[in-house]
């Protein structure tokens, strides 16, 4: 990866409570721009304002741990009068939006594959043992996708937590081994492969520095995007966890008080408001 050039004419004189402009949005899907509990999923409001913040050149990322085909699905079905500008799937992999499609970054992508296919054969003894484990201890199901050799869906959070405490444990005698956990559901991933350095990807390549990028997520695996390093405005509406609203307060970013895309759109508003060029 080159080396990050940064827009320094856009930054803020000390002591100006201006913030410089956003030109990049990052948002999660699920419990943070859409909600399954809502008619429309994604507040009207809310795409309007995103719409707007497009027409002025911000491009806008979907984040999510979903997979390719259940971002589309979810976006169709919540029949959304926006697209992204980009999808980072899976919590790694990027793709991004022309015309009617949705471009595979290749060179990111296939290096992706080939580092987990490396983990995943150094761990691949270890599975029977750490299966066995969950099974004679809990309620859960672990199975394997396209994209883990080990993921898991526990019955309850507090047994996820005590599941993931033990593969935690596990993980850290493992080079570049990490659990990703979103809710009750968790799988085995690299290190180097999550929200934060596939923003930084992006934002990379469109050479936009961490000031213009705002983040907004609700659970465990957006913490690795609500840092400082990949953005310097970050939101949570009030039903994220409270690992990510007090990670999101600490750095000085947005908990909003209303839920979903609700609290995402207030918290757009009160960052714009403080925008300069
Ligand atoms: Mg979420």
């Amino acid at each position: 990866m080159g080396a990050r050039k940064r827009d320094a004419c856009a930054r803020p004189a000390a002591g100006n409570p201006m913030t410089p402009l956003i030109k990049i949005l990052s948002t999660d899907f699920d419990g943070t721009l859409h909600s399954e509990h809502e008619d429309p999923p994604v507040p009207v409001h809310l795409q309007k304002l995103i719409a707007r913040l497009q027409a002025r050149g911000v491009k806008w990322v979907i984040n999510t741990g979903r997979d390719l085909s259940a971002l589309m699905e979810g976006i169709a079905r919540a029949e959304l009068s926006i697209l992204p500008d980009y999808v980072v799937v899976v919590e790694r992999e990027i793709y991004r939006h022309h015309e009617s499609r949705f471009i595979a970054d290749e060179d990111w992508n296939g290096r992706c594959t080939k580092e987990h296919a490396t983990l995943f054969a150094s761990i691949r003894a270890d599975l029977p043992g750490l299966i066995d484990w969950v099974e004679k201890r809990f309620i859960a199901t672990v199975y394997s996708d396209p994209y883990s050799p080990f993921c898991l869906i526990a019955g309850h959070n507090h047994d996820a937590d005590a599941i993931l405490a033990h593969l935690e444990t596990y993980s850290q005698g493992v080079p570049n081994l990490t659990v990703v956990r979103n809710d009750v559901y968790a799988r085995f991933s690299h290190r180097a492969y999550n929200k934060g350095t596939a923003l930084a990807e992006i934002s990379r390549q469109l050479d936009v520095g961490p000031e213009h990028i705002l983040a907004a997520g609700d659970h465990f695996n957006d913490l690795p995007m609500l840092s400082r390093e990949h953005a310097h405005r970050l939101v949570a509406p009030a039903n994220a966890v409270p690992a990510v609203k007090e990670v999101v307060r600490k750095l000085g970013g947005f908990v909003s008080d209303l839920p979903w895309g609700h609290g995402v759109a207030r918290g757009l508003e009160s960052l714009l408001a403080g925008e300069s060029d």
